[in-house]
């Protein structure tokens, strides 16, 4: 039974897949666009991931990291994006599934963890992506959101990696490399302690700034 199931779910994937497999061409239009968001992210001091979702040969929602500039660590490029898309389908009186269903999404980075189940969810067929994230990556980096088996939560999509990845990988080091002007001033309080051994021990308090800090080092 489990087996039917999943050669069927498999079928279906194909299908859409096949239908909306891109041509070389379209897929280097709409990823020098998605660069072009990931640009602007940079020069924004944010995380340099772009995001496009095309429908129909048209951009219906594009998007690039604003985590830093809206102090919120879900604010991907692809949740922005994706919430164009829902605005979008509301304004034209659009069923939002029936269009994502026939919607791909281009990102210069592989789709984080909670990003590539919020795809999953909302049933994009297939994602076009620059980089693999090897450190929160939903598509195989670390969790296969994206293909692996999970009853009751969506569709599973196919992805087309490594577009210019070298090129995407760049702009994150670039981001790193830099001092991120968003980022508040370290104020870490060592307090020393004489332990009864006579050993010396630092001990470091976190203050509250230390989490946000963390959120602002969010990939993607
Ligand atoms: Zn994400």
């Amino acid at each position: 039974m489990k087996k039917l199931m999943e050669m069927q779910a498999d079928g279906v994937e194909h299908e859409k897949s096949d239908f909306l497999q891109p041509l070389d061409s379209e897929i280097q239009t709409w990823m020098s666009k998605a660069f072009d968001m990931a640009l602007e992210a940079l020069e924004n001091g944010e995380v340099p991931v772009g995001c496009l979702m095309v429908y129909n040969n048209e951009i219906i929602g594009k998007g690039r990291n604003e985590v830093n500039e809206t102090k919120n660590a879900t604010r991907h490029a692809e949740m922005v994006a994706l919430d164009q898309v829902l605005d979008w389908c509301r304004f034209r009186d659009k069923d939002p599934k029936e269009v994502c269903e026939h919607t791909v999404l281009y990102v210069t980075v592989e789709p984080c963890i909670m990003c590539a189940a919020a795809l999953r969810l909302l049933h994009i067929p297939l994602v076009v992506y620059g980089c693999k994230n090897e450190r929160f990556g939903g598509c195989g980096s670390v969790l296969d959101v994206s293909s692996d088996h999970l009853p009751h939560t969506g569709t599973s999509f196919k992805c087309v990696a490594g577009y210019r990845a070298e090129e995407a990988v760049e702009m994150l080091k670039t981001f790193y490399k830099q001092e991120n002007p968003n980022a508040p001033k370290p104020k870490v309080r060592k307090d020393l302690i004489s332990p009864p051994d006579g050993a010396v021990v630092i001990q470091v308090k976190r203050g509250p700034q230390d989490e946000e800090r963390e959120t602002i080092a969010s990939l993607s």
